[in-house]
């Protein structure tokens, strides 16, 4: 996989004499796949010059353009050289442009918006090549020649991360992105079960990120809130994930190129060993180089999924005494057309609600339990008295318009009736148990598929699978009944049944908000009901399942769970064995 930078300035155009080395074209990147697949990532100004010189190759080759546009959001410096992308205008040429699906209009009405009577001479539909829209969540997608992770930054408009796997490699693309809690902005360690460490997560491993680093610390005060990073909070990023080459991108427009350099060097300065740090400039192209981190197995079409929003109709409640903090909730939730209420005009049946908890307020300590998503409000990285399930934080002070899109964010995430489970707080040192067995990728072996034989025999059920849950994927040591070798860790059942010691039921997965539209309960060969029992290490690791699944929903008896419980501990010993682990028991 190879990138090429067309436009590589944050917010504006910044043409001129002290810009030529760096660019002034606002964001656009070329991705070209070793099967010659072409992923656009943003359309700013440098998109003019990347579609003429696509037209200027289809002319010679006698092939019209074709290939995948990847918006990360639609702020102006990411979808102004959409009108002026020649190939949109060139018969027979082929596109599929992606971007995140708002609440009340769609991905192609907003990017139509740019291109009204009053703003520009040709509409939108008016573009004679074959486009098509397709409005993402969070999850999975597969486009020609590579899988893509989509996942929500911290920026005033909701935006997208990507996270690219082909040919091996792993490129990631976060631009505009924030710090979520602004006391890390001067590059201090991030904290693991943090909103933030969850972007560390996002990036972890990849062999190069284009990462938005717009502002340091000493000029980010003013700028609090705007959604872009300081260079020192990014470097640490980077470096606790493990990154190969962190390209900085989205120059601020008042740098210019020697302000650049001197910025480049005060990053290369902090940067961890291990980590090459470049500042992307316009024209120049990079080798995303694999070193062994890719970890998507076959995509699935989760980031695509249709929410059900309209049935879902989900309400606001504000569990919030602070009034500055509790108005800012209500306009922000008023602007996306959702209702607000209190905890008491709500009622205890929380699970049509998305509910807003001051973390930092003890009175509001266990409020959430049940609800569509919580999000917790803190003024700090750690909040002080919070006590239930937070599933997004909002980190004071921050706008409006910061607010809305977290609540947007919360909405979609669940209209989609899927969740990909949460990584404990203890994934590290499981991981190094899993890789300690040495069984990942290993050949099929009947003791394991014998053991499987009879969890299917024992619970009555026609598909049963020795699961290894990796970082970035599942994958099966047996599996019967069930044709995949392994599965995207995002729609992983077993991740979720990893995260507690006894055996996880779910009855009927149409019934349950973080299965119901999962890839195996809506795609081919779905599942209706499934029973995992970790695989708990002696050294108390959690690293995968045994697991029963059926196509109709069912519950398994106390004696059926007993006995799938023992064959679990029966794997346990088998792995541990073949690794030549000694235990005590
Ligand atoms: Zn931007
Ligand atoms: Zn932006």
């Amino acid at each position: 996989m190879r990138i090429r930078f067309w436009g590589t300035r944050g917010s504006v155009p910044t043409p001129g004499p002290s810009t030529v080395r760096y660019g002034g074209n606002t964001s656009c990147t070329e991705v070209r796949t070793d099967d010659g697949s072409l992923i656009v990532i943003d359309c700013g100004t440098g998109a003019r010059a990347l579609g003429q010189a696509l037209v200027t190759e289809a002319e010679a080759s006698g092939v019209a353009p074709r290939g995948t546009i990847l918006i990360s959001h639609t702020h102006w410096d990411h979808i102004h050289g959409l009108p002026f992308f020649a190939p949109l205008f060139v018969e027979g040429s082929e596109w599929d442009i992606y971007g995140p699906r708002g609440l009340a209009q769609n991905l192609d009405r907003v990017l139509a918006g740019q291109m009204e009577y009053h703003y520009f001479p040709v509409a939108l539909d008016e573009a004679s090549a074959d486009t098509r829209y397709h409005d993402l969540v969070e999850g999975t997608f597969n486009v020609p020649g590579a899988v893509i992770v989509s996942r929500y930054l911290n920026h005033p408009a909701l935006t997208l991360g990507y996270r690219i796997e082909a040919d091996g490699a792993v490129l990631v693309y976060a631009s505009d992105h924030e710090p979520h809690d602004v006391a890390l902005a001067g590059g201090e360690p991030i904290p693991d079960q943090s909103a933030d460490g969850r972007h560390v997560a996002f990036l972890r491993g990849a062999d190069v990120v284009v990462h938005d680093t717009q502002y340091e610390l000493a000029n980010y005060g003013s700028k609090q809130g705007w959604g872009h990073s300081t260079m020192e909070y990014v470097v640490e990023v980077a470096s606790e994930a493990d990154v190969g080459t962190l390209v900085m991108s989205h120059h601020d427009p008042n740098r210019d190129d020697a302000a650049v350099d001197d910025l480049l060097l005060r990053a290369q300065a902090r940067a961890r060993d291990g980590l090459e740090v470049v500042a992307a400039a316009e024209g120049t192209m990079i080798e995303v180089l694999a070193r062994g981190h890719a970890r998507a197995a076959a995509g699935d079409a989760s980031a695509t999924a249709e929410p059900a929003l309209e049935t879902l109709a989900p309400c606001v409640v504000v569990a919030i005494d602070d009034p500055v903090l509790d108005a800012a909730v209500r306009a922000a939730a008023l602007a996306e057309g959702l209702t607000v209420e209190r905890p008491d005009e709500h009622g205890a049946d929380l699970s049509d609600a998305v509910v807003v908890v001051d973390a930092d307020d003890s009175r509001f300590t266990g409020i959430g339990a049940g609800a569509l998503s919580v999000l917790g409000a803190t003024r700090r990285a750690v909040p002080t008295a919070i006590a239930t399930t937070v599933s997004d934080w909002l980190v004071l002070p921050c706008s409006i318009a910061h607010v809305r899109t977290k609540l947007r964010a919360a909405v979609l995430r669940r209209a989609a009736r899927w969740l990909a489970a949460p990584v404990g707080p203890d994934e590290q040192a499981r991981l190094a148990s899993l890789h300690r067995l040495a069984v990942l990728d290993t050949p099929p072996d009947p003791s394991f598929d014998r053991l499987a034989e009879l969890a299917r025999a024992a619970t009555g059920t026609p598909i049963a699978l020795v699961t290894l849950v990796d970082e970035g994927r599942q994958w099966f040591k047996a599996h019967l009944g069930f044709d995949a070798t392994e599965t995207h860790r995002d729609e992983s059942f077993c991740a979720h049944a990893i995260l507690t010691a006894d055996v996880m039921q779910v009855p009927d997965v149409l019934e349950d908000g973080r299965f119901a539209d999962n890839p195996i309960s809506v795609g081919p060969g779905r599942i209706r009901f499934y029973a995992g029992a970790p695989l708990t290490l002696h050294d108390g690791n959690r690293v995968g399942t045994l697991c029963v699944a059926d196509r109709r929903p069912r519950v398994l008896s106390d004696e059926q769970v007993t006995e799938l419980k023992r064959l679990a501990d029966l794997v346990v010993d088998e792995l541990e064995a073949r690794a030549g682990i000694e235990t005590s028991s």
